[in-house]
């Protein structure tokens, strides 16, 4: 098997989090376990109590887009691991993401137009 392939398994969870650096910050992909038996996106079965990933997509969750484990293993294999400047951007904008919230950790402890107004 391609080793690039073996390494997107191996690392599932790093590359879950690669696509939910590039995804809409609002419909993040989890990993619930399945309460009811679902079909994958591309018609593979998930059991009742397997894991599996759920891309929250509508309030009613009826648009959830469900992916089994081994389907999301070749999708990032596809997505990330046969192209490395996909997983630079995703990254960068990762660390966009972060540098934002921290930023804006910081402001709430410490607001700008307070800011020089301390001695007052
Ligand atoms: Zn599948």
């Amino acid at each position: 098997m391609d080793s690039r392939y073996e390494d997107v398994e191996q690392h599932l969870n790093a590359h879950v989090a690669l696509l939910n650096a590039i995804s809409w910050e609002y419909a993040p992909w989890s990993e619930p376990k399945a309460q009811k038996q679902h079909q994958c996106e591309f018609g593979c079965l998930i059991e009742r109590g397997s894991k599996y990933f759920r891309k929250l997509w509508s309030p009613d969750r009826r648009e959830d887009v469900k992916l089994c484990r081994a389907c999301m293993v070749k999708m990032l294999f596809a997505i990330f691991g046969t192209d490395q400047e996909t997983t630079k951007r995703a990254l960068a904008i990762d660390k966009e993401r972060w540098d934002t919230a921290v930023r804006a950790i910081r402001d709430l402890r410490d607001p700008p137009e307070s800011k020089g107004t301390a001695a007052n």
